[in-house]
């Protein structure tokens, strides 16, 4: 994001335009309080960073109850002297931490959606120690060396950062709403909107009680929006809304020949080999460009509305630059944008097993071989749908079909047995409308900040935004804020100091003037 210079950016367009007065008249208060929130963020910084290291510093694995009781204790100790009501909320996993600033005078609710548990971490990879965090004057991989915090006057340079598990995924939000709150109340400034935060404890591991802690307090999340704050941004740097998620399932399919392995030179040719059934099997449902050939993959596939493929069009083309930086020539999709394939179905052999290769390889003929498949879904597609209709192509290809090891009965009875671990129900793709009356306000206020704010109609990825569009009809809209190359779940996780700052302000700005639009 380069909002700063956007602004300037704007704000000098409006000063020599002719129109200069509308031009002000219309973007004053948005610039204000921008204004105001990064003026008193300067003679801060020193602050915002040691909050935000004291957070890292605290250990957060989900599976440690202990270790987020004592994160949920560490955020209520930061929310409640800035007016929140907290409570600590917990349905049978970890705690979820809900707060609550209600504004005077404002009619409408946003909820704020972060988390603040993190994934597991493999120390020994880490150049520092994941939750001693480490200031760097920059990228770890460009050599940057450690700031000591003593030595830096107020200002620091806003390249540098923090490196910490759960730096960039998913603790900055917090720590950027309190000190804009801070900000707001230092220049007589006031949320537009009742605020309502709703922090994660389990995310990582798929927020298994997030729909229950949402079913045992009915009322407590309503809100007229809901902004899902995780994730990371653009690889533009450019501000950015996400209106949409992948949904997922997960299939692990097993081929079989005879019932025990068997030499290749005495049986090739007539033990039916099951390496070679899954590459057959897997062909028929796929084709070389992504394309799924599963009869009726593509009937219920929402279709891109005007407004998606238009955002689409707008957003800055990185085909070049990732093609170079990864190393490759022909992408799948047949010369199709990545982010509109990201709003179609994707078939993804995530993992082969079966036999050896190098020293391990030997001259036989399987018993039997395994892929998993990562299935991501879109909006409209219903994951038992799904399961139906690819059980009925692997029939089509003359496969019987097993849910469980299969006996030699059942191996003699059958030409072609096939097994199918369908694991867990999987989640259906999620896209909220651009058009929708509230989307339309935010991303008016947001362009007021940055005319260069990007509309992505569908991440690739997922988010635990079903638990709440299963249960309510708010609108949600995804508000990423870490940089892109924050090494997310990795080992050397970071969040650039930059982005911190522009978090205040995106925050300031969007609290302050969504309920006035
Ligand atoms: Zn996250």
């Amino acid at each position: 994001m380069i909002p700063a210079k956007s602004i300037t950016f704007w704000a000098l367009t409006c000063l020599l335009s002719l129109q200069a007065f509308t031009c002000l008249g219309q973007t004053s208060s948005v610039l204000e309080v921008a204004d105001a929130v990064n003026t008193f963020r300067a003679t801060r910084e020193r602050q915002i960073v040691e909050d935000f290291t004291a957070f890292l510093a605290l250990p957060n694995v989900a599976s440690s109850l202990p270790n987020m009781q004592a994160n949920a204790r560490h955020i209520t100790a930061l929310l409640e002297p800035r007016g929140f009501t907290v409570r600590t909320l917990r349905s049978g996993g970890a705690p979820y931490v809900f707060a609550e600033l209600s504004s005077p005078g404002a009619s409408e609710t946003v909820l704020i959606y972060a988390h603040f548990d993190g994934q597991p971490v493999q120390s020994e990879n880490w150049t520092y120690a994941p939750f001693s965090p480490t200031l760097l004057d920059g990228l770890i991989q460009e050599g940057s060396k450690p700031v000591d915090l003593n030595s830096v006057a107020d200002q620091f340079n806003p390249e540098w950062r923090i490196y910490a598990r759960s730096a960039g995924d998913d603790k900055m939000p917090v720590i950027a709403l309190i000190h804009m709150l801070d900000a707001l109340r230092a220049n007589g400034l006031e949320l537009s909107v009742n605020l309502k935060l709703l922090l994660d404890g389990e995310e990582e591991r798929g927020s298994p009680t997030l729909g229950q802690v949402i079913d045992d307090n009915p009322g407590l999340f309503d809100a007229d929006l809901l902004l899902f704050c995780d994730g990371p941004m653009h690889q533009s740097r450019q501000a950015q809304l996400v209106f949409g998620v992948r949904g997922g399932r997960t299939l692990d399919i097993t081929t079989y020949g005879a019932n025990r392995p068997l030499h290749s030179g005495h049986y090739g040719n007539w033990a039916p080999n099951p390496i070679m059934s899954m590459a057959y099997l897997l062909t028929s449902m796929r084709d070389e460009t992504g394309r799924i050939l599963i009869e009726g993959y593509y009937d219920n596939v929402a279709a891109l509305t005007e407004s998606e493929r238009a955002a689409i069009e707008a957003m800055p083309n990185i085909e070049a630059r990732l093609k170079d930086e990864l190393a490759v020539h022909t992408p799948e999709g047949g010369g199709t944008r990545i982010e509109e394939l990201v709003t179609l179905p994707a078939f993804n052999a995530r993992g082969v097993e079966g036999g050896g290769v190098g020293d391990q390889g030997r001259n036989i003929i399987l018993s039997s071989s395994t892929v998993s498949l990562n299935l991501r879904l879109v909006p409209n597609q219903r994951p038992e749908r799904i399961r139906q209709i690819i059980e009925n192509h692997i029939t089509g290809e003359g496969y019987f079909i097993v849910y469980e090891d299969p006996t030699d009965d059942i191996l003699r009875a059958n030409s072609k047995v096939v097994k199918l671990d369908w694991r867990g129900g999987g989640s259906p793709g999620l896209r909220t409308s651009m058009d929708g009356p509230m989307a339309q306000r935010l991303i008016r206020v947001m362009r007021e900040l940055t005319p260069e704010l990007i509309l992505t109609p569908t991440m690739g990825g997922g988010l635990p935004l079903n638990a709440f569009a299963n249960r309510m009809e708010t609108p949600i809209i995804v508000l990423p804020l870490a940089n892109h190359d924050n090494n997310q779940h990795g080992e050397n996780e970071n969040l650039r100091l930059q982005n911190l700052w522009d978090a205040m302000m995106v925050y300031g700005v969007v609290l302050t003037q969504l309920g006035r639009n």
